[in-house]
């Protein structure tokens, strides 16, 4: 079973017609699916369009959120009352073209865990492209996950891989990533991209600033989350060792040149000594918060993919 999930937020002028196109592409299809839709607290009467579709046709399912919690609620919110085991997350806008569908399942049943959507002709305007190519670079060198396009919401996934995983932020443009720190397979495919069919955006160009400055938080939580005192304490260090250093060029100054003049390199080294605690007491600190998080039972380090002949107890996961 297929579960396509489609969040949206005032998108009034584009379900009725995405809804058949869908449906051209679903009719085709020799297995189960259902399409959720989840409105994330829309005011320009999308939810009725949607909810007269659900009255017509029992495959498609609505959920409709108390207020505009964000892309990301909206998508978990979908994901966990869906049961298909491939979940599909799709725009409302028809930027994504539901005819890729297809192909995407045919690639994830070739034995990947992931298949992200890489619009290589995008459709969004110069300046956004550009902005995202630069982020999308940036997001491959940091997480060491290669892709040509990490925002794309066309992906593919298969549903064991969400277990244990928590959606919170903005953080839906990472669930590859967070998958794939997970020691999960990814791949992608080249996917048609449209402009929008009606509306307007509802996201501007800070996105792609937010997007890595997240990237950079959850890089830290994926790779120090258990060992925070890694990246505290490199600070500490290297704080200590310029405070050593200052230090030495003020005594030589001080003793050697009998020079008591207050040179900039006193307030260097007093900054720096300050800096230098200050780095290993916020890490010491982590390490306590590290400890009282995973010391609670269910909260594990680890996650399991299989086993053989062990009892496999439930897992709620973190990170
Ligand atoms: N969306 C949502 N909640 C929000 C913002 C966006 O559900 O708070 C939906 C939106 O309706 C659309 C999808 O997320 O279906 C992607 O949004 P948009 O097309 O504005 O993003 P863009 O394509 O410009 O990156
Ligand atoms: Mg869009």
């Amino acid at each position: 079973m297929i579960s396509i999930i489609i969040p949206f937020y005032n998108e009034v002028g584009n379900i009725e017609l995405l809804y058949r196109l869908l449906q051209e592409t679903l009719n085709s299809f020799d297995e189960g699916y259902e399409v959720i839709f989840v409105d994330d607290g829309s005011k320009d009467g999308s939810f009725e369009v949607a909810k007269n579709i659900a009255l017509s046709n029992n495959a498609i399912k609505l959920i409709q959120l108390r207020r505009n919690y964000g892309q990301t609620a909206a998508l978990q919110a979908g994901i966990e009352k869906s049961i298909g085991e491939i979940i599909i997350p799709m725009d409302a806008d028809l930027q994504n073209d539901p005819s890729d569908i297809q192909a995407l399942i045919k690639k994830l049943r070739e034995g990947f865990d992931v298949v992200s959507g890489w619009r290589k002709d995008r459709k969004d305007g110069f300046v956004r492209t550009l902005l995202s190519r630069v982020a999308n670079w940036v997001i491959s060198r940091i997480s060491g996950l290669n892709l040509h396009d990490h925002g794309c919401s066309l992906k593919a996934y298969r549903r064991e891989n969400f277990e244990g995983l928590r959606l919170y932020g903005e953080i839906h443009r990472f669930i590859p990533l967070l998958i794939y720190w997970n020691g999960a397979s990814i791949t992608e495919i080249i996917i048609t991209h449209h402009e929008r069919h009606s509306g307007k955006s509802k996201y501007n160009l800070m996105r792609t600033f937010k997007v890595i400055l997240d990237m950079i938080t959850h890089n830290f939580m994926s790779n120090y989350y258990t060992k925070p005192n890694y990246v505290f304490g490199a600070f500490g260090l290297l704080s200590g060792f310029l405070s050593i250093l200052t230090f030495c060029i003020v005594s030589y100054r001080v003793l050697i040149l009998k020079s008591l003049e207050a040179t900039p390199m006193v307030f260097l080294w007093i900054l720096f000594s300050i800096a230098s605690m200050l780095f290993f007491l916020m890490g010491l600190l982590a390490e306590m918060l590290t400890r009282i998080y995973f010391d609670s039972e269910e909260r594990k380090p680890y996650r399991i993919r299989e086993t053989v002949n062990v009892e496999q107890t439930e897992e709620k996961n973190t990170i």
